[in-house]
């Protein structure tokens, strides 16, 4: 008979370690099982910038999260404002005409309050100045809504949440793969390990992340084409939690036909890797096209480069990129804007054309058919509107294009060499579709009843994000729900009613 946990958790990324965080606070005993080995437990979490999007009222309710309100930037620093109703309208944005859901309420409602529980466990957070601000008259302008994140990035944010829950007395286990729930008289009450093995709890918490990383389940449930897509993150998600939970009855919920996807180096391997050096980690993305414009095999834009900022975009930007010919493309930006692109793009390994005249560039790119791409970049050229100044600290209204396929803004001439075309595909993120939870944590049957002992947090999700995604919500989101989870998962111990409220 093995012991019997209060919570097991399956997962270590933010989702899992906030839940286990919020349970050890109410004094449960925690187990936190992790397939991966110690370098890669921690999930997609600890590939990310850390980057948290939050509600906030002032530029002042910010100063008691940052790490270094010392900062002699600080000062200098409008961080605007960024309120429940913008957090809302960007959600909806996304939402295709629906209304918000309850994920989406809850996620806007409860994300400046979790930011400062977490900040209350010891995680700091510092301002994105490098990818959120431009300055302008000496003042630091953040746009876009997203302003700080973890110190250290996703793997700071992974070390000061691991710090957390062990410090509350929960234990972490890696290389322990959960393989499939135990259910006795309708109830959840512990794991079977892929070894075979048991563990016994009164509370499973899943976990363990969409199904990004099956190549199967993303043919299957997004769609054929996303086979060829690159995984940004860790190998691991699987959708192992997701079947299981399936399998016992639990609903399907959220757009299945929708998923988190930016553009990326062509030539990068199939998965994240962690291995290279910190700062370097999101060297694969290629998201600043807003800079210059985006090219098919063709030789054709297909999207409208600058029709908002980037982190509007860009996690839609992905799905585009692998629709088209041969599931690529190529940004192409001239020297102007070499100093504005991510830092990203003059990493060591990043992938790219160079030529001092944009014939000889294009005739570099191989598999893109040169003479139409200069047709295309010779009207865009021609069109670009030269009364507007350029300005990227807000929506400038600088526009090029034709009326079928405008650039709202950031429109510049291609017309100062050295010119650089990075080749890009379709890389995904992770999954939007997933399980259906109540108001606690619980994951609901296809009935809406409450599976007794069941929780969910993180990517798995569903209802959280429609057909796309303000940047910088995910860890916010897997933070709120996670400390709901790990929370609930306790009061259900101490005997209150489990069932939906
Ligand atoms: C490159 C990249 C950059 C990103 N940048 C940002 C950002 O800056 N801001 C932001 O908000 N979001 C960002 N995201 C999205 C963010 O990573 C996710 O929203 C978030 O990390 C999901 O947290 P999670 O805990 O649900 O999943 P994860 O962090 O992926 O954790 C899931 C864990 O479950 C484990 N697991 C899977 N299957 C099993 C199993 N069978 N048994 C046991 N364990 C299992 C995995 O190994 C993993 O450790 C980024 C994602 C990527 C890939």
């Amino acid at each position: 008979m093995s012991d019997l946990w209060d919570v097991i958790i399956v997962g270590s990324g933010n989702a899992g370690l906030t839940a286990g965080i919020a349970a050890c606070e109410k004094g449960a005993k925690v187990l936190m099982i992790e397939k991966a080995d110690q370098d890669m437990a921690g999930g997609n979490t600890k590939y990310t910038a850390g980057a948290m999007r939050f509600a906030y009222e002032t530029s002042e309710a910010l100063i008691p999260l940052l790490s270094h309100p010392d900062d002699p930037r600080v000062p200098r620093a409008n961080f605007g404002t960024y309120t429940e109703d913008k957090f809302k309208a960007d959600l909806l944005g996304f939402n295709d005409g629906a209304p918000l859901t309850p994920e989406q309420e809850t996620l806007v409602s409860k994300s400046y309050a979790t930011m400062h529980w977490l900040a209350g466990h010891g995680v700091t957070y510092e301002p994105i100045w490098d990818r959120q601000s431009f300055e302008k008259e000496g003042e630091i302008i953040f746009w876009g809504g997203l302003t700080l994140a973890a110190e250290n990035e996703g793997v700071g944010l992974f070390e000061m949440e691991l710090a957390a829950f062990e410090r509350l007395g929960g234990q972490l286990r890696t290389n322990t793969e959960f393989a499939d729930l135990i259910v006795k008289d309708g109830a959840v009450c512990g794991v079977i390990l892929a070894d075979g093995s048991t563990l016994d709890a009164t509370s499973v918490i899943l976990a363990c992340g969409g199904f990004e990383s099956s190549t199967q389940m993303r043919a299957d449930l997004i769609g054929a084409e996303w086979k060829h897509a690159k995984v940004r993150g860790t190998p691991h998600n699987t959708g192992d939690g997701l079947m299981a939970a399936w399998a016992i009855g639990a609903q399907k919920y959220g757009r299945f036909d929708g998923c988190h996807a930016t553009p990326m180096d062509y030539f990068m391997k199939d998965f994240g890797n962690l291995d290279i050096p910190h700062g370097e980690r999101k060297n694969y993305r290629k998201i600043s096209y807003f800079l210059g414009v985006m090219l098919n095999e063709n030789g054709a834009r297909f999207v409208d480069e600058g029709i908002d900022f980037r982190n509007y975009t860009y996690a839609q930007f992905g799905r585009a990129v692998l629709q088209q010919p041969g599931h690529r493309a190529w940004q192409i930006f001239d020297a102007k804007v070499f100093d504005l692109l991510y830092a990203e793009y003059r990493f060591h390994d990043a992938h790219f054309e160079q030529a001092d005249d944009l014939p000889a560039l294009l005739a570099k790119c191989d598999g893109l058919d040169a003479d139409a791409a200069l047709a295309t970049l010779t009207a865009y050229n021609a069109s670009v509107d030269t009364a507007v100044s350029f300005d990227p600290t807000v929506k400038d209204g600088k526009s090029a294009g034709s009326a079928n396929l405008s650039k709202s803004n950031w429109a510049q001439r291609l017309d100062t060499g050295p010119y650089r075309a990075f080749p890009v595909t379709g890389g995904i993120t992770f999954t939007y579709g997933g399980l259906k939870i109540s108001q606690t944590g619980q994951v609901l049957d296809t009935d809406g009843a409450a599976i007794q002992g069941l929780f969910a947090c993180g990517e798995l999700v569903g209802g959280v994000f429609l057909n796309g995604y303000p940047g910088g919500s995910g860890l916010t989101s897997g933070a709120v729900f996670g400390r709901i989870a790990g929370a609930a998962s306790v009061e259900g111990l101490e005997g209150s009613d489990r069932s939906v409220s």
